[in-house]
């Protein structure tokens, strides 16, 4: 009997992301998201007859960006296509894109499958394009138009038909999705229609290496979602076929509400676009010493980051996927361990003990206050600083924790927080062993458990002098005062 695992999915992802310029593609008009409709709006951007498209050069060195750091060859020449079709959100009736002339070549992505398993995704081509209007079907009456978002910058980027399961779907988008916002080029959101991915999938008998007929799914607003889409469709097909039928080529639209995709279409072939090169733009050219330029000034990547936070700083690789999940993130670490003094910055245990302030302590922070990290009330010298007063007794791990809270409240150097709270750890051995030995003359019961052979009651020693000295008591000097005190009795 045949079942789901004699078959292999093969998956390739069209995936566009919405380029961070400020104005759009081939216009001046805003790229702003959220605006009043069609106030974004501009001659060119509407299509009117006489107007005439401008590239906006930013987009050149931002696809570029992309493109190298997905090794990416860049073409010293490429063209602007049009893309013909008529639909109410494209006043132009064509989409500007690249066609046969795209700006990047063959290249590739790594992914981790596991720890120890890395895959490279093919990249085909990415290419330049500009989005087109956005149609509301929701309202009661009518069907509304938005052209703020015609003529915004988008780029898509098209993989081989390397991928072999949702999951590797998902580990894919999130390494793309990553490289974008590392680059500084895409804001990632794909909620607000930032990232957006059509999911082409087909199925083969295990061992083929033809192709099968392909579907393609589109209208996942989550990786989540494509995840789904994506078993969704591989289960539809394989039930199709065992059951005799055969995949027709087709468009789906996936349903989040119902789990289910819906076929829309039947796939429209790129001979129905009629394509030609766009007579109103020029060639991009891109040359040598152009490349050079953007490539040295491309950011350390993230996994070569994260490869490099296990190998140099000694961290766990679980914190340095965290710490490197986002560049802000991977930035304020970094920055913290290099504000402490130059010895400490070296030794792997302080590497640790600023990742965990940064993983638990700062990341619930961020994730609860939803605050950018760049307007974190605690700065990274400030959080060295604290490391600092930890680190030569002045404070201990403990109160730490309530200085950070200070700290995150008003702002101030950790300094300034410990001294106006009178924070400062007793390191005084004398004036600990007065506190111990008033702590030992009022609990006489426990006292004598003790001396009877219960261990347990130390905690609760511990507990009392910590509580007399609201826990600003030295826990190792309590510790030995108390052990050297309570033994005492015992003989
Ligand atoms: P189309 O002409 O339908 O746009 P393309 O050849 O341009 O098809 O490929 C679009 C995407 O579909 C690419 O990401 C590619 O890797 C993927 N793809 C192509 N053929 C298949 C297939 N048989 N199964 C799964 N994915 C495929
Ligand atoms: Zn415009
Ligand atoms: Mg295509």
């Amino acid at each position: 009997m045949n079942t789901k695992s004699s078959y292999e999915p093969v998956i390739g992802l069209e995936v566009h992301a919405q380029l961070q310029t400020r104005s759009k593609a081939f216009c001046g008009c805003s790229t702003e998201f959220g605006g009043e409709p069609n106030t974004n709006v501009c001659p060119v951007c509407l299509g009117m007859p006489g107007t005439l498209p401008v590239l906006n050069i930013n987009l050149v060195e931002f696809i570029a960006r992309m493109g190298l750091a997905s090794g990416c060859s860049i073409a010293p020449k490429s063209v602007f296509a049009r893309k013909n079709y008529f639909y109410p959100d494209l006043p132009k009736g064509y989409q500007i894109s690249q066609y046969e002339e795209p700006i990047c070549g063959p290249g590739g992505v790594e992914i981790d499958l596991d720890e120890d398993r890395r895959k490279t995704i093919g990249i085909t081509r990415i290419h330049m394009e500009e989005d087109a209007g956005k149609s509301i079907h929701d309202i009661d009456v009518d069907t509304l138009v938005d052209l703020n978002r015609c003529g915004v910058p988008l780029i898509e980027i098209v993989s081989e038909p390397d991928i072999r399961s949702p999951h590797e779907a998902y580990l894919y988008l999130s390494r793309i999705r990553q490289i974008l916002t590392y680059l500084g080029i895409c804001d990632g959101n794909m909620e607000e229609g930032s990232l957006r991915c059509d999911a082409n999938v087909s199925v083969r008998p295990m061992g083929s290496t033809t192709l099968g007929t392909k579907t393609e799914v589109k209208n996942m607003n989550s990786f989540r979602n494509v995840e789904r889409a994506l078993e969704f469709e591989i289960n539809r097909q394989i039930a199709l076929i065992e059951d005799g039928g055969t995949v027709i080529q087709q468009t789906l639209l996936w349903d989040a509400n119902q789990n289910v995709a819906v076929a829309m279409r039947s796939k429209e072939e790129a001979h129905d676009y009629r394509y030609f090169p766009d007579p109103d733009l020029v060639p991009v050219l891109v040359d040598e010493e152009s490349i050079a330029r953007i490539r040295k000034a491309l950011p350390e990547l993230p996994a070569p980051r994260r490869d490099r936070f296990v190998k140099e700083l000694g961290l766990p690789r679980y914190d340095a996927d965290v710490l490197t999940a986002e560049k802000e993130i991977a930035d304020y670490f970094e920055a913290s361990l290099n504000a402490l003094p130059a010895d400490a910055r070296k030794r792997k245990e302080n590497a640790k003990a600023v990742s965990n302030w940064v993983m638990t302590d700062v990341l619930r922070v961020v994730a609860e206050k939803k605050t950018p990290i760049a307007e974190f009330p605690v700065p990274p010298p400030h959080l060295a600083a604290m490391l600092g007063l930890i680190h030569d007794g002045t404070i201990s791990g403990k109160i730490a924790k309530d200085v950070f809270e200070e700290m995150l409240a008003t702002r101030e150097h950790p300094k300034v927080v410990v001294e106006r709270k009178g924070l400062v750890q007793i390191s005084d051995v004398a004036a600990i062993e007065k506190i111990v030995e008033s702590v030992i003359a009022s609990n006489t019961p426990q006292v004598e458990k003790y001396v009877g052979g219960n261990e347990k009651v130390f905690a609760f020693f511990v507990g009392e002098t910590m509580r007399m000295t609201k826990g600003k008591a030295n826990p190792g000097i309590v510790n030995d005062v108390l052990r050297k005190k309570l033994s005492a009795r015992k003989r």
